[in-house]
């Protein structure tokens, strides 16, 4: 193999190119970027640099001389237009086109939208600092979607003194992934902090004035961030013939079609840990499986590994840290394991058949949550570890 080209210069592309030479690929190395930054970290953008604690100097995920060291062909504000599976080429929207003997595609999402101008979304480092630049103390701000981005996005801009409203269409925010009685203790603290939550409210579209809900009611905003979840860039692979389906649909081993691997935000595998297909929107995962399939495509068929791991994040709200291991969607079953719900500070177990499949941890030490990685990892049987009776009562 001499022509690699990995297409997405974040923290997936970065990830596989740097493994690659480690290696040992010394051959012809491409790494295409749409956005005119080097590699930089997207976690801190709803923390730190919306809060203004740190600058955008503070972002890249490397410094210069890491970059350098690479021998890449970096190819930074040029956006990959299209995908030649037959004859193995990447076209560029500069009208040229880029041969590869392999290919990895980490092109990550971009945020979903509603109709109307002038609302934020908090993707990119240009979205953070322009949405950085009006939270003013007194200034209103309306956040549309109280996931995780929104949430966070919503503490940040307490602390700067902004009033802040929260809109969910769910009767409790976030109960879809960490269950009803997670979500709402989560719910709690932005309550605290006097931030307004609407729930079971739907945004139709932003309007002048704000956002029009589906009742027709105006929330008046002097600011808007649309959070409300994220679409897989795969529209430059229409048309390519990879199987694109809420992400570039690969094996276990995170391949697409020969010699044509996904890793990051975009990619959609078979986790066989898990028996499930997943795409995962996690940093940890990003990075860990850009290694994975960098080395994947390097190898003999023979020695390839399957893409297995326990997926970890963390989101940090206010003065609490939040970290969850494996897989907690569709569970049927949550329990409380360590600490106490009403004190925020526990770590909550789930279920899914008569599995582990997942821990978090709200306002705990690290390794209060790291002790469940392993029997995730091992699919240790629920019996075993939960003792019967400290269920939560929802299952979500
Ligand atoms: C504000 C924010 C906060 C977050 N906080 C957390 C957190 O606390 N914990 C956590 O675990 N995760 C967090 N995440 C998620 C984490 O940042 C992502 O999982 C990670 O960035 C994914 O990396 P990636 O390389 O797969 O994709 P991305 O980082 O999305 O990078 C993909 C890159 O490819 C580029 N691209 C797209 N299409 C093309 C094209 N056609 N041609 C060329 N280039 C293209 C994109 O512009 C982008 O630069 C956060 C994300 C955001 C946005």
């Amino acid at each position: 193999m001499n022509r690699i080209v990995v297409v997405g210069a974040s923290a997936a592309g970065l990830s596989a190119v740097e493994t690659l030479r480690r290696e040992g690929y010394d051959g012809a190395l491409t790494l295409i970027g749409d956005e005119p930054h080097p590699p930089y970290d997207r976690p801190p953008l709803s923390k730190q640099i919306l809060s203004g604690e740190w600058s955008a100097q503070q972002l890249p995920l490397r410094p210069p001389a890491d970059l350098a060291a690479l021998d890449l062909d970096l190819r930074l504000g040029v956006t990959a237009t299209g995908l030649d599976l037959t004859d193995r080429r990447v076209r560029l929207a500069d009208g040229s086109q880029t041969p590869y003997d392999g290919l990895i595609v980490a092109t990550g999402v971009r945020p979903r939208r509603l109709p109307g101008e002038g609302a934020h979304v908090l993707r990119t480092l240009d979205d953070a600092l322009t949405l950085g630049a009006q939270l003013k103390p007194g200034s209103r701000l309306v956040v549309v979607g109280a996931g995780f981005l929104g949430a966070e996005a919503a503490a940040v801009a307490r602390k700067l003194g902004c009033e802040v409203t929260l809109l969910e269409p769910a009767p409790v925010p976030l109960a879809h992934a960490v269950g009803t009685e997670v979500g709402r203790v989560l719910s709690q603290v932005h309550l605290d902090r006097g931030v307004e939550l609407r729930t079971g409210v739907t945004v139709t579209e932003v309007t002048e004035e704000g956002v029009r809900l589906a009742d027709g009611e105006v929330v008046e905003a002097h600011e808007i961030l649309v959070a409300i979840g994220s679409l897989p860039n795969t529209a430059w692979l229409a048309d390519s013939g990879l199987t694109v389906g809420d992400g570039v649909v690969c094996d276990q081993y995170c391949e697409a079609a020969e010699g044509v691997y996904a890793a990051g935000d975009v990619a959609r595998w078979h986790n066989p840990l898990f028996g499930l297909p997943m795409r995962i929107e996690h940093r940890t995962n990003a990075a860990e499986q850009g290694m994975a399939a960098a080395r994947n495509l390097l190898a003999a068929p023979e020695t390839r590994k399957p893409f297995a791991p326990v997926p970890y994040f963390w989101s940090d709200q206010y003065d609490l840290r939040i970290q969850a291991y494996g897989y907690l969607r569709g569970h049927d079953e949550v329990a409380v394991v360590d600490g106490d719900l009403a004190e925020r500070r526990f770590v909550a177990a789930y279920r899914r058949d008569e599995k582990l499949t997942g821990a978090l941890s709200v306002g705990m030490p690290p390794k209060a949550v790291r002790a469940w990685r392993q029997a995730i990892a091992v699919g240790t049987a629920w019996d075993a570890l939960v003792p019967a009776g400290t269920s939560a009562p929802d299952a979500a």
